[in-house]
């Protein structure tokens, strides 16, 4: 199964939590409010992409095992 490389645009960021009520066991917010992952392959990829288009900001980058940015797409 694909493993997405996943990272948080701490700066962009605006704390809406949508990742968080999506992907609740890769994301949640941490005390300043910002996303965080907590674990990369705690919900599905599926799971984790839909995630990632739910941010309003873009926050979410995922690339493929290859470093292959699947999201937000350029
Ligand atoms: S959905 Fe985007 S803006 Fe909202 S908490 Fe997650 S990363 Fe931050």
């Amino acid at each position: 199964m694909a493993t997405y490389k996943i990272e948080v645009d701490r700066d962009a960021c605006i704390s809406i939590s949508n990742c968080v009520a999506i992907a609740p066991n890769v994301f949640q917010l941490d005390d300043e409010g910002k996303a965080y992952v907590v674990k990369t392959d705690g919900d599905l990829p599926e799971t984790i992409l839909e995630a990632a288009k739910s941010c309003p900001v873009d926050a979410i980058i995922l690339k493929d095992e290859q470093g292959k940015q699947i999201w937000p797409e350029k």
